[in-house]
């Protein structure tokens, strides 16, 4: 028995949810961005027992409408400037839908030799399109933290003094890996993860422009060295998650070589924006790393989940990742095959390639690159208005297009601050007309804004403004 209705049916089903995910488009503007629901609301909306008995299409698609979309918060929309949250495009649901229908296992060439060779070339695109060699291996995993996780797996069996694949890391002395305090969070997991202890990840301090300061990086591996302890890798971030800072690519990778250390870039987020003009030249040495973290579900407008990984020297990756049971050989005769299973920790993996190639070529490079600029030059106006209102202060510089400011009306101590501020960015969330998230800049509390979403438009900043100005008088009055 089939699980499949006739096709005339099932046109039917598509051009069904074809309404609800025009809908969807059509009130990006007008809902709330976060619906204001509480978890025991949102689990008494859609507790149920498991369901033995088949439910009809249209009313399931209903029920989605009512339960789903009402409780999405809609980082899809203009008003969404929490985290580093792109809003997808609308060429990639086209691509995530026929990704479904297809159903391709890319574990080996030949069960899916076009999911291997789209992501083969794909990643080719997203290396020449940030400016890295494009002789290079690339994969495409979940998201920066798997790809980071990923690419310190690579540096630890390629700079480990002995061999670890079977021994472990147990012969080895300590391995020591350089970030800077503005580091990612997803290396304190991988070297957890990785068995080399989070302590000897060393966080190195920060200049005024939150980039890694190179000459205490270069006297803490010294110091390491003389400790005895073996430095494998060290990783420049180009494009901090707090305020986008990027490294001085160059420096670190003079460090890198003169201490035979595995060079990692973590360029999640700004990546994209390595051949963007006006700031290309804080991305020159990207070139020079031995491996590059670069999301496409970031800045380069592509649905979740994408992250890239770039190594350098494809024998690299193979090196670290393959590993072929008896059930998984079969082909070896037929040459000029790559099975992706070796480059990477996933067997089975989905056919991500297909809506970054779409939106690849349905948008070309230079307008991808139109509107990372355009995102840049927003980034530029907010800190505009900040700049020229006496009720906000700037935290931070903006390099990219992330904004930290905060709330500040004058006379207030600094502890007074992070407590209003605090109580800003929950307020914000609750209003609901904008979305947004802090962090902490030099101790310090922080609105953090991120434009990465093209449907962000000049009125939705003056908003968002407005708001912060209008949730910070209720606030700061009612504290005084
Ligand atoms: C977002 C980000 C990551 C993590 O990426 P995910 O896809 O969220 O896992 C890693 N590094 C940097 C610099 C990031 O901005």
């Amino acid at each position: 028995m089939s699980l499949d209705v006739s096709p005339k049916q099932f046109k039917r089903w598509i051009d069904e949810a074809g309404k609800l995910i025009a809908s969807h488009y059509q009130e990006h503007g007008e809902s709330k961005v976060f619906a204001g629901k509480s978890p025991s609301e949102v689990q008494e909306l859609l507790n149920e027992s498991l369901p033995e008995d088949p439910k009809n299409i249209g009313s399931l698609l209903d029920e989605v409408g009512e339960k789903v979309l009402s409780t999405i918060t809609n980082s899809a929309g203009p008003r969404y400037f929490g985290y580093i949250t792109g809003g997808g495009n609308q060429v990639a649901v086209l691509a995530e839908m026929i990704k479904a229908s297809l159903n391709q296992n890319n574990l080996k060439w030949h069960s899916s030799p076009v999911s291997t060779e789209l992501e083969r070339l794909v990643m080719r695109w997203v290396a020449e399109f940030i400016g890295y060699p494009t002789s290079s291996a690339g994969v495409l995993l979940s998201g920066g933290s798997v790809a980071n996780f990923n690419c310190l797996a690579v540096a630890r069996k390629i700079k480990a003094p002995v061999d670890i694949s079977d021994e472990g890391i147990y012969g080895s002395r300590p391995m020591t890996v350089y970030v800077s305090e503005e580091g990612h969070s997803s290396f304190d997991k991988a070297m957890d993860m990785l068995g080399l202890g989070k302590k000897y990840l060393r966080k190195i301090p920060v200049d005024d422009d939150f980039c890694i300061d190179v000459d205490q990086l270069e006297e803490q591996i010294r110091n390491d060295k003389n400790a005895g302890l073996h430095p494998i890798c060290a990783i420049s971030v180009a494009g901090t998650t707090n305020t986008g800072a990027v490294d001085d690519l160059n420096a670190v990778a003079d460090i890198c070589q003169r201490y035979d250390l595995w060079y990692h870039i973590d360029a999640a987020y700004g990546g994209p924006a390595a051949k963007v003009e006006g700031v290309s030249s804080m991305f020159s040495g990207i070139g020079k790393a031995d491996s590059v973290v670069v999301n496409p579900h970031k800045w380069l407008y592509v649905p979740f989940e994408a992250g890239g990984v770039l190594v350098k020297n494809p024998d690299h990756l193979r090196k670290t990742f393959s590993t072929i049971p008896d059930y998984l050989k079969s082909d070896e005769q037929n040459g000029g095959r790559t099975d992706l299973m070796e480059y990477n920790l996933p067997l089975t993996k989905e056919f991500k390639a297909l809506k970054v190639w779409m939106t690849i070529k349905a948008y070309g490079a230079t307008r991808l690159r139109d509107e990372i600029a355009s995102d840049m030059d927003k980034a530029r106006y907010l800190s505009e208005l900040v700049g020229s209102n006496k009720k906000l202060e700037l935290m931070a510089p903006v390099p990219l297009s992330i904004v930290c400011f905060r709330y500040n009306p004058g006379g207030m101590e600094e502890s007074t601050l992070n407590r209003l501020n605090d109580n800003i960015i929950q307020e914000i969330e609750s209003d609901g007309r904008v979305f947004l998230t802090g962090t902490k800049i030099k101790g310090k509390t922080a609105l953090r804004v991120c434009f990465i979403n093209p449907r962000t438009k000049k009125e939705d900043i003056e908003l968002l403004e407005k708001v912060v100005l209008e949730i910070g008088g209720k606030l700061g009055r009612d504290r005084v």
